[in-house]
């Protein structure tokens, strides 16, 4: 049943492509996105109606615009049937944190903290919705998984919040990490992913039973392509969609990881809460879908409610 869909960072990658696949399946898209104008001449490209989604700004580093995204969802009068968390920022190169509006570290920020406010103050939205499934999908990873091969490759560390006490402190320069340990800027990404993570897992244990609505995250293939690895040395963008078309079998088009996204938010077999979905790191032809098992670290209901109960005051929500 096509309802309307709100996708942050609809403008490139993953996220633009999840958003085509959504309106050819009849949906309303809000793309949600930190450049209205260049997701406009991204929609445009793709062939998608106008009439078809509603451009809103957000800089989900920014907890105020988070905020404001809110208010202006509420001002369409849309009902809210499903929420895609997709937006994500990946900076390997960073010598120092770089630093949200709020103080906090910008992977962080962007990936984990304005998710979880904006996922806070729409679930009312989602509540309310007379949808007969209504979805939460957020974008995991593979490298935050430590159950699988991608998750235990120490480049430059394993995901791991340690025992939270950089989120304790208050997250706020010197700090860096949610651990509190020294700043690695690919290990703060894989963080941030597995916080994503968590609070899917988290968002199943609190509220799915209460209010029927679907928690899911997925690993949508290795999307060696996108924009998300602009960061990254000139070489690597060149090797590393080589390395995953040709060595791993990993790689997957961007169209065809939005068509993934695309299923969770909306396709009835994927009605399934508290699943992280997907399709494997080798990808084979016509490959199904599966429930992937998370790790200790992502499923760990002591570690997922002290990561919780910090960014709810992380996030100003106390
Ligand atoms: P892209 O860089 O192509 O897209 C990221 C999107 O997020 C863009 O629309 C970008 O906006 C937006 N964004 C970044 N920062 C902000 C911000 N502060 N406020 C609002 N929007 C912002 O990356 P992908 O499509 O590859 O990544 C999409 C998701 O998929 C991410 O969650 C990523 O972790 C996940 N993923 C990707 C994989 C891959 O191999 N590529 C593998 C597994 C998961 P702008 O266009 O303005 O830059």
């Amino acid at each position: 049943v096509p309802g309307t869909a709100l996708v942050t960072g609809a403008s490139s990658g993953v996220g633009l492509f999840a958003a085509k696949a959504l309106v050819d399946r009849g949906w309303h898209v809000v793309m949600a996105c930190r450049d209205t104008d260049k997701a406009r001449r991204a929609q445009a490209a793709l062939g998608i109606a106008d009439a078809a989604v509603t451009h809103l700004k957000v800089d989900l580093a920014d907890l105020d615009s988070v905020r404001a995204l809110v208010d202006a969802f509420g001002a369409t009068g849309r009902s809210l049937d499903a929420l895609v968390c997709n937006a994500a920022v990946y900076l390997p190169r960073l010598k120092h944190p770089e630093r949200s509006p709020q103080g906090y570290e910008i992977s962080m920020a962007t990936n984990h903290f304005g998710h979880f406010l904006l996922i806070h103050l729409l679930m009312e939205d989602l509540k309310r919705s007379s949808h007969p499934s209504r979805r939460l999908v957020i974008l995991g990873t593979v490298t935050a998984n430590s159950k699988e091969l991608g998750g235990k490759i120490p480049i430059p560390a394993p995901a791991d919040l340690g025992d939270l006490s950089g989120f304790a402190a208050g997250f706020k320069a010197p700090i860096a990490m949610a651990s509190g340990k020294s700043f690695k800027p690919g290990k703060a990404y894989k963080d941030s992913k597995l916080c994503n993570m968590i609070t899917t897992q988290e968002l199943h244990r609190r509220l799915h039973d209460s209010t029927g609505i679907v928690f899911t995250s997925l690993y949508p293939g290795c999307v060696a392509d996108t924009p998300l690895f602009r960061h990254t040395p000139r070489a690597f963008q060149t090797i590393f969609p080589w390395f995953q078309k040709n060595i791993t079998g990993g790689y997957v088009s961007q169209a065809l990881a939005g068509e993934r996204v695309a299923q969770v938010a909306a396709d009835p077999e994927f009605a399934v809460s508290g699943v992280h979905w997907s399709w494997g790191n080798r990808q084979t032809k016509g490959g199904k879908q599966f429930s992937q098992e998370l790790s200790e670290k992502a499923s760990n209901p002591v570690t997922a409610q002290r990561m919780w109960d910090l960014s709810i005051q992380l996030v100003g929500l106390t």
